[in-house]
């Protein structure tokens, strides 16, 4: 790709999520550097036609075949290709492009973002959940491909920025910052009664609802671990997790000379999706500035085990090696879900991870036909668990 960024053409799948929204902002602020090439969203086609008419796509794709006609109707008398259906969000992933944004949620963004991978495409990796479930097959296919992953992940984004690859042997140690969401104070009798309302209520960031729950039960800290493995290579091991409730510092990585480079910004998503778009330049933001005068003072402190035992859960299953962090990621979205349904309590969510851990046969996946079985395997079993016994 030539020096100069103008005109880079950009796909993303799940554009009417919260990382999606963001996305099409800076792009909308940019008419002159980026072309819209595909987009995609699951059900929310009223928001996928506004997005449309905004930004002129080639494809919009809706995954709820039921909503067909109704984007059909919102998009007639323009040019813009539709179709619908799971197929036709891989095609999309797979449409010709220089990027593709990855925003879906969950391990529905499995197949779709490894599509674009063995494209070759350069990936904004918003969608952990893929990683977290096919990490090895994706970074193995991104080799394969010469596909960049670029992390959107304010962490991961973080330490993408001040990782000095040709120095990774002098690096000692990654250090995510963790806000500890809205319940950081909380004692564990005062979880039991939180609401699906209070819980997708975040101090700092505003995100989709399944992130932001992940946020309360630091499960999105334990996926942020198996992702920062992948994503730098490094084992769970020299990945450290600290609190920092002002979310001002997005991680950091320590050098065995003993200096610590770190990426700050205030929070909003739109500093690390502007920094994947525009990569390896930079483009301008609407963001609030920082201004560590008026912000006074930072606050870090050391992850209570007994608060969070999902941060221990992980690094166990990290270091077995096994298929375990794909149960883990699979029960934890089944266990959210059922949260949310308020068919099970906060603290539960935790309880239906570790069950179906230990009632699921973990074993290595080899392809992603595997993955995709051990997966189902993990969800069939917590949907069980939470039937019986919650
Ligand atoms: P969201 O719920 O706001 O949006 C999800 C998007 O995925 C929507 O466009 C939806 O249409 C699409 N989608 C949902 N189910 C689908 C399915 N079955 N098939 C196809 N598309 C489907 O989620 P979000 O907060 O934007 O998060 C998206 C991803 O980014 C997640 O993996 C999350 O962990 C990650 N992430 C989000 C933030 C954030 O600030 N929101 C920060 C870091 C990482
Ligand atoms: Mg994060």
């Amino acid at each position: 790709m030539a020096h100069s960024m103008s005109n880079q053409e950009i796909s993303i799948l799940g554009s009417s999520g919260s990382i999606g929204r963001s996305t099409i902002d800076l792009l909308e602020r940019n008419p002159e550097k980026f072309q819209v090439k595909a987009l995609t969203a699951h059900s929310n086609v009223q928001q996928l036609i506004k997005q449309c008419l905004s930004v002129q796509p080639k494809l919009a794709v809706i995954g709820d075949t039921k909503l067909y006609q109704e984007l059909k109707e919102g998009l007639s008398g323009t040019q813009i290709e539709i179709a619908a259906g799971e197929e036709a969000i891989i095609h999309a992933a797979q449409y010709p492009c220089d990027m593709v944004v990855a925003a879906i949620v969950g391990t529905a963004g499995l197949k779709p973002t490894l599509a674009a991978i063995n494209c070759g495409r350069t990936i904004g990796l918003a969608n952990k959940e893929s990683l977290v479930a096919a990490g090895n097959l994706m970074i193995d296919a991104a080799k394969k491909t010469n596909a960049k992953l670029l992390p959107v992940d304010s962490e991961h984004n973080a330490l993408f920025q001040v990782f000095e690859t040709k120095n990774r042997d002098f690096i000692e140690k990654l250090i995510l910052t963790a806000s500890g969401g809205p319940f950081l104070h909380f004692k564990k009798e005062e979880m039991i009664d939180i609401t699906p309302e209070q819980a997708i209520k975040h101090p700092n960031w505003s995100m989709g609802a399944k992130i932001s729950v992940d946020s309360a039960t630091m499960v999105n800290k334990a996926l942020e671990i198996v992702e920062a493995c992948y994503l730098f290579s490094m084992p769970e091991s020299q990945i450290d997790v600290v609190m920092h409730p002002e979310s001002i510092i997005h991680s950091l990585v320590a050098y065995k000379d003993g200096s610590v480079l770190a990426q700050l910004g205030m929070p909003d998503m739109r500093v690390p999706i502007a920094n994947v778009l525009a990569w390896p330049e930079r483009i301008e933001t609407p963001v609030a500035r920082l201004s560590l005068s008026q912000i006074g003072k930072l606050t870090f402190f050391e992850p209570n085990p007994d608060q969070w035992p999902i941060l221990s859960i992980i690094r166990e299953a990290l270091r077995n090696n096994k298929g375990e962090t794909i149960v883990i990621n699979a029960a934890n979205e089944i266990a959210v879900q059922a949260f949310l349904e308020k068919k099970i309590n906060f603290l539960d969510i935790i309880t239906v991870i570790q069950e179906t851990l230990i009632c699921v046969n973990s074993e290595l996946p080899e392809t992603i036909d595997h993955v995709i079985a051990l997966d189902q395997q993990a969800r069939i079993m917590a949907k069980k668990l939470i039937e019986e016994k919650f």
